[in-house]
């Protein structure tokens, strides 16, 4: 049920969006792409928060009960904010190693076969990577004894600003971009030529960091009017390095 009200609010918020800006350039939603969107953001986030759950229950028991407690009594913001600054630095370096070892990226090649940036194509993943970048992404808060309030709430935000990524809008924040990442960002990331760049999930600040930033064109700078992008073929494995 949860995914069926996710797959409907994002189709509400950003169907009418990518026709309304992009018109005919607007990738039409397949039935495939819904399904995978559909069955992660149900199935998929359950089996990933039993894994997380067992991993972190088994391993506080080595931790100092006043150290949960104490984190656990901190504000709904602070703990919302530390879960998410530890998620977006697993996504970022799992999602880098990805594009470098030969063992993650032929899991994570599933989701470079996106031919045209659609809200719809998102969850176009392989489920080995989609539990890998989950699970790692929220072990850690729930480890440290973050309340399950926050986490949850962080994973609705990442996944609805995960399908805001992934649409074909052309929208960038300017300077922002540098700290928050935008479509127009990620989209080069999906571009063969591009894909060892901007690997962040929200935050773009772990790219400039990393020093794998590189800022997005315009359409008017590329010269393309739509831009659509060939599917990566067997072989692009890990043409880039750490
Ligand atoms: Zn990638
Ligand atoms: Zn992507």
């Amino acid at each position: 049920m949860s995914g069926l009200c996710f797959v409907a609010v994002c189709a509400l918020i950003f169907w009418p969006l990518e026709e309304l800006f992009e018109g005919d350039g607007a990738a039409r939603p397949k039935l495939k792409d819904l399904a995978a969107l559909w069955f992660y953001q149900s199935f998929g986030l359950w089996l990933a928060a039993g894994i997380i759950y067992e991993i972190a229950f088994f391993l506080r028991q080595f931790l100092p009960q006043p150290w949960l407690l104490l984190v656990g009594r901190q504000p709904f913001w602070l703990q919302a904010t530390a879960a998410l600054l530890m998620a977006e630095v697993w996504v970022y370096v799992f999602h880098r190693l990805s594009h470098t070892l030969p063992c993650l990226w032929k899991f994570h090649r599933v989701h470079h076969t996106l031919v045209d940036m659609t809200w719809s194509a998102t969850s176009r993943q392989h489920p080995v990577d989609f539990l890998l970048i989950i699970v790692g992404a929220n072990l850690p808060a729930m480890l440290l004894g973050v309340d399950l309030r926050p986490i949850a709430f962080l994973v609705v935000v990442e996944r609805i600003y995960t399908v805001l990524l992934h649409s074909n809008l052309n929208l960038e924040y300017g300077w922002l971009t540098q700290i928050i990442a935008s479509p127009r960002l990620h989209r080069l990331h999906h571009t063969p030529k591009c894909g060892n760049r901007n690997y962040a999930g929200i935050l773009s600040l772990l790219d400039v960091l990393g020093n794998t930033f590189q800022p997005p064109m315009t359409k008017e700078q590329s010269g393309e009017t739509h831009e659509r992008f060939p599917a990566l073929a067997d072989e692009p494995t890990p043409t880039q390095s750490l």
